[in-house]
């Protein structure tokens, strides 16, 4: 198949990924560089964290989750660049006056995830201490999920590029798309509009698909990513507060993610002084020693979502549309790029084993609110 790819954030270039393993040709436009962009995916924290998402997630993202799990290993040991993943698992807590609300995080992810008992413990302090133990003295209690990953986006994005450049994919860069139809990809040029045809297009611009998708909107994030050589921990630790939840994440060379805010607005300006003052607070509650640290970014981007926040691919003869990914584009990302080329490789006779994914023949109607 020749296939072209409007958007090149992380699902564009999964996809891409996956259809030249499967040796189809595919061509890649994006307004951005390569390596570069304005892409929700160069904000993302790039947690791969299905288990203690599912207390807020459909059970779509979290069986997508575990499917693309065992994928990020594999896809970065292909790439054979400089990737920072790390395996070892999330610490969830809460302060002691805090307690309801670890309480109801825990009974539900109990409720829901009850055949998956082995992937989830209840810690007490010492079991704290062994792990994470410049945690022990605050917190007497952690949910812990061994399983769970995390990636650097900022890694991993331009890793992907380079590899899908050395592949021979086709990319045209810095490359506004105006209109994506069935076989058809329409982008800005110096003499008005020009068109590329091919057997099949893809429609991955996530945010930038929103003039043609009535349905989606877009969901603040805030982070900020701070130097902290006074803090020393090593797994993903997520905060349950009755107001600011959060999450560290830990880098390289001291630095942590702090995050992520979630609201309810398309507003892509800087981040607030109530957003830092709630995050940087929440930090310092979690570890003291964030308190000498140094702020060194703070990011901000909108995430894209449909009504229900899960994933759909929009299918018809000749366009795919795959979209809302929501806060979990990394999370579900492989999966979704695989099940995408089983969709193109076989059609409307292709049933995908994740429930209510895929929408055929509705591309234009469902989408828009349309009849
Ligand atoms: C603060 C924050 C934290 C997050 N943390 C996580 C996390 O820990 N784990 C996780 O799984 N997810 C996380 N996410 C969510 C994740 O970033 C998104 O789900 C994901 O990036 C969506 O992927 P996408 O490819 O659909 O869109 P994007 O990544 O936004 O990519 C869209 C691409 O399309 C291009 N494009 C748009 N319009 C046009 C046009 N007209 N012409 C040409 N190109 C165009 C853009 O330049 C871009 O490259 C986070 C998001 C935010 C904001």
């Amino acid at each position: 198949m020749n296939v072209g790819i409007a958007g090149a954030g992380i699902i564009g270039r999964l996809l891409a990924w996956h259809l030249l393993e499967k040796g189809h040709q595919v061509t890649l436009f994006d307004k951005d560089p390569v390596d570069s962009g304005s892409a929700a995916a160069y904000t993302a924290a790039g947690m791969l964290t299905p288990y203690s998402e599912a207390e807020t997630a459909e059970p779509r993202v979290f069986d997508l989750g575990i499917a693309s799990l065992p994928l990020w290993p594999q896809l970065i040991k292909q790439l054979g660049a400089d990737v920072h993943y790390r395996t070892g698992g999330t610490l969830v807590v809460t302060h002691r006056q805090d307690q309801g609300e670890f309480n109801r995080f825990s009974t539900t992810i109990h409720q829901k995830l009850n055949a998956m008992q082995g992937q989830f413990s209840l810690l007490e302090r010492t079991g704290i201490n062994e792990l994470e133990p410049e945690l022990s003295d605050h917190f007497h209690q952690a949910l812990y999920m061994p399983e769970e990953a995390w990636l650097c986006c900022c890694c991993l994005m331009p890793a992907l590029g380079d590899a899908l450049m050395a592949r021979k994919v086709a990319w045209h860069s810095n490359t506004e798309v105006t209109d994506v139809c069935a076989g058809e990809i329409s982008v800005k040029a110096r003499s008005g509009t020009r068109s590329y045809h091919f057997d099949h297009v893809v429609d991955c611009r996530g945010m930038g698909a929103k003039p043609q998708m009535d349905g989606l909107r877009g969901v603040r994030g805030e982070l900020l990513w701070v130097r902290a050589p006074e803090v020393n921990i090593k797994r993903l630790v997520r905060l349950m507060h009755p107001r600011y939840r959060l999450y560290v994440v830990p880098r390289r060379d001291d630095l942590y993610l702090i995050g992520a805010t979630q609201i309810e607005s398309e507003d892509y300006r800087e981040i607030t002084v109530r957003s830092s003052l709630e995050l940087l607070s929440a930090a310092y509650s979690l570890h003291s020693g964030f308190a000498e640290a140094r702020i060194v970014d703070a990011k901000v981007n909108c995430r894209p979502a449909l009504p229900d926040n899960q994933p759909k691919l929009f299918w018809q003869e000749g366009l795919l549309r795959v979209n809302g990914l929501f806060r979990h584009g990394y999370l579900m990302g492989p999966a979704l790029a695989q099940e995408s080329v089983a969709l193109l490789e076989q059609g409307s006779n292709y049933r995908s084993s994740f429930s209510g994914l895929i929408d055929y023949d509705n591309v234009e109607t469902v989408i828009t609110g349309a009849a």
